[in-house]
């Protein structure tokens, strides 16, 4: 037999504080721009009639002995709004490249929701303005407090506005979030009044229509746009797209599955050189990000399996180090062994 580590949320939570997921994820999306990453297009197979999808995402992060390989197996069911259910529910998995052992299987919702903001906190850290101080969240969900933590470790946040569509779980939010976060923590009532005069935006929502206007940004602000990673939803009007300095997680991706990017390419308000470069080109120094402290800066998040397997390969390595996780009994050596 060979055994497996079982990792539930409470290890992933344990052994995947936010800071260090910012690092994980930048060593990460360093090593897709060096090339040392095999990562094909996630295959997404929607359930007839209704917005939810059951999707696989498979990668190789690094070469040789050492690379990580796995793949997040996943329910994506917005319909899942308003049951006690989350909307990605799944499991990531790790295997070796020396013999192709199944190393470990991790609770899929808490590292999406842990990488997701770290990711973002990354861009942050990278596009944002170093004085960037006031937050808001549009869209209250599961991924608002890990976006809240996320760009709190990487610019002096004294204000986060947030803002839902149902109104109650900003409120819900906002409570939780008073009591972590020493700044101050306000409900706004449209989306319009959250934005105004924020220095970073998250737009962390379901929407498939556009909830945010580029001509509410103000200049300098940096947008995380998060919620949208369907050829047809879009978070984002044309005009704020338009605007931006424009950054992805990949080029490929953001071709092929991003409504906030094809639609306004397909009113014909950008081209493909819009895309300005892949937060892994800013890592190596390859692409200038913000320009001037009145540029605004986009990032645009679909969500990479290297992501996952980058931040299951770093639980599982610190929950064995530290005899954490079930060990479970597998297949897969030979009889004798
Ligand atoms: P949740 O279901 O926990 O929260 C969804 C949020 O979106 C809620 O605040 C909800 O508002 C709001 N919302 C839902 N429908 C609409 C709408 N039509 N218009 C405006 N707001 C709406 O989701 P998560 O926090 O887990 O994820 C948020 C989004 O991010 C999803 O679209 C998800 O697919 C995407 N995502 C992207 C990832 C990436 O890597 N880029 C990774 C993981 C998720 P309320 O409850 O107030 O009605």
């Amino acid at each position: 037999m060979t055994s497996t580590l079982l990792l539930s949320d409470r290890d992933v939570a344990r052994f995947l504080p936010m800071p260090e997921c910012i690092e994980v994820m930048a060593a990460a999306l360093r090593t897709v721009a060096e090339g040392a990453a095999v990562l094909p297009l996630r295959t997404v197979m929607r359930l007839d009639g209704t917005p939810n999808a059951f999707a696989a995402m498979p990668a190789i992060l690094g070469r040789g002995g050492d690379a990580a390989l796995g793949a997040k197996i996943i329910t994506v069911f917005p319909g899942n709004d308003r049951t006690p259910f989350d909307s990605h529910i799944g499991v990531v998995l790790l295997f070796d490249a020396e013999h192709g052992r199944l190393q470990a299987i991790a609770d899929a919702s808490s590292i999406t929701a842990i990488r997701t903001a770290a990711v973002s906190g990354l861009a942050t850290r990278l596009l944002a303005n170093e004085d960037a101080a006031e937050l808001a969240l549009l869209g209250a969900g599961v991924l608002a407090m890990p976006h809240l933590d996320a760009v709190r470790a990487v610019r002096p946040i004294r204000r986060v506005r947030v803002w839902s569509r149902s109104g109650e779980r900003a409120s819900a939010f906002a409570e939780q979030a008073r009591a972590r976060f020493e700044g101050e923590v306000v409900v706004c009532g449209s989306a319009r009044d959250a934005v105004d005069g924020a220095d970073i935006v998250c737009t962390i929502t379901a929407a498939r229509t556009p909830i945010l206007e580029g001509a509410w940004l103000a200049p300098g602000a940096h947008v995380n746009a998060v919620g949208a990673s369907l050829p047809a939803a879009r978070e984002l009007d044309s005009d704020a797209v338009a605007r931006s300095r424009l950054f992805v997680d990949r080029r490929e991706s953001t071709l092929n599955e991003s409504g906030d990017f094809l639609v306004p390419r397909a009113e014909g308000r950008i081209t493909d050189a819009h895309i300005l470069g892949e937060l892994g080109d800013l890592l190596l120094g390859r692409q200038r990000g913000r320009t001037s402290p009145g540029d605004v800066t986009l990032f645009k998040s679909l969500g990479l399996a290297v992501e996952d397997v980058a931040a299951v390969r770093h639980v599982f390595e610190k929950a064995s180090a530290a005899g954490a996780g079930t060990s479970m009994a597998f297949g897969g050596l030979r009889a004798g062994h």
